[in-house]
């Protein structure tokens, strides 16, 4: 497919190949929408087969940040950039910065981050060559890493999410299946284990497992049976399409709500979903939590700003249950037209701006 078959239709503003023979350098990078400020995401730095599936990729997820921005009430829009190629080879500081001066000819259009394959230390790197960076090091002036921040703001989701089952907001006494206790999932269990839920864990790397079961107490389980389990809350936080076809009838839990990125493997399992009974929380919602920390840098990072803005998930959500709820629609689809609608209004607002301001000065 044609890179104009590949954005027809959905929007996409601008997509921009970068190649720099020194260093080796192959990029994409998508900016899907500036309707609400710069396109903001990171930079996946990843062994794609070929360009065609970095296309694909770099598309999907500038236009997932655009709804996951949206929703979380951000001056920014949708971005994403993709490089090609296995980090642990080829990624150095040549390379990072030939990307981060790719980054800086955008003026701001473009904004990134750190994401899968790329750090804070890249990112450090990066803005060597481009003010357009965030989530680089305290050193300069950056939040750090963003994943305690993404665990604060799904432990305020999951609150929100039980007062909707139950009527109830505590976490305590509650189970919690938590799948994947990396960087977020770690701190996630520590938020709920203070909170006194009871949870149970798994993970396939069993040094992270090992250093969540001894400072929590946490029950584990195995890895094909922690979606089965029969909870309060599932909370996926490894991978991506943990809700599909296999897993739906298996699922025993009343909430889903966790910190992995696109969740559902199908748009219609959102509805699935609802008809089973499970309250789900959209992941673009839920996990935005980083994404607001990140976009707080702009502004001259504060912590407590940033925090405070994180805990505003737990409204974010319940709006968009009211919408589900009203509509008689999928909470899945409700957070997308909760975005969309925020969008709608937003930009229309911004362009008058930007009319008044070009008429006051001729
Ligand atoms: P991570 O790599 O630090 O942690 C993922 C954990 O999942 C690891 O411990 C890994 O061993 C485990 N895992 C992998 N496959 C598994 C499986 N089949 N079963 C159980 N465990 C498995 O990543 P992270 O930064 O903690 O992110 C977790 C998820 O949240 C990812 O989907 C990520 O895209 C998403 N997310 C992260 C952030 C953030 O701030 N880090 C923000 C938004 C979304």
């Amino acid at each position: 497919m044609s890179v104009f078959e590949h954005i027809n239709g959905d929007g996409y503003e601008q997509v921009v190949f970068c190649s720099d023979d020194q260093s080796g350098l192959r990029a994409i990078i998508a900016i899907h929408s500036t309707a609400l400020g710069p396109g903001l995401g990171g930079t996946r730095f990843y062994p794609y087969e070929s360009e065609d599936q970095a296309l694909v990729d770099v598309l999907r997820l500038s236009q997932g940040m655009t709804y996951k921005a949206a929703a979380a009430g951000l001056d920014v829009g949708g971005g994403k950039a993709v490089i090609i190629g296995d980090p642990k080879r080829v990624k150095n500081e040549e390379l990072l910065r030939a990307y981060g001066r790719f980054v800086e000819t955008l003026g701001g259009r473009y904004i990134t981050a750190e994401d899968v394959g790329t750090s804070l230390e890249d990112m450090d790197t990066v803005r060597r060559e481009t003010r357009w960076v965030t989530g680089c090091s305290h050193t300069y002036g950056g939040s750090g890493d963003p994943s305690p921040v993404t665990a604060y703001g799904v432990f305020q989701g999951m609150k929100a999410c039980l007062l909707e089952a139950f009527g109830d907001s505590d976490l305590a006494g509650r189970s919690v299946a938590l799948q994947g206790v990396g960087k977020v999932g770690y701190a996630l269990c520590s938020h709920l284990a203070e909170a006194g839920a009871k949870v149970t864990i798994a993970d396939v790397d069993v040094d992270n497992l090992g250093r969540a079961v001894s400072n929590f107490g946490v029950e584990t389980a195995s890895l094909d049976e922690i979606h089965k389990l029969d909870v309060d809350i599932f909370a996926p936080c490894a991978l991506g399409g943990v809700v599909n076809d296999d897993s739906l009838s298996e699922l025993r839990c009343r909430i889903i709500a966790g910190a992995a990125n696109n969740q559902l493997a199908r748009e219609e399992h959102g509805e699935k979903l609802r008809d089973l009974g499970i309250l789900y929380a959209p992941d673009f919602v839920i996990n935005a939590g980083g994404l607001i920390n990140v976009e707080d840098e702009l502004r001259g990072y504060d912590r407590g700003r940033a925090m405070k803005s994180v805990e505003g998930i737990y409204k974010q959500l319940q709006h968009v249950f009211a919408i589900a709820s009203d509509r008689q629609i999928s909470t899945a689809q409700a957070a997308k037209e909760y975005a969309q609608d925020r969008i709608r209004k937003i930009s229309r607002i911004r362009l008058l701006r930007t009319t008044e301001y070009g008429t006051a000065g001729h």
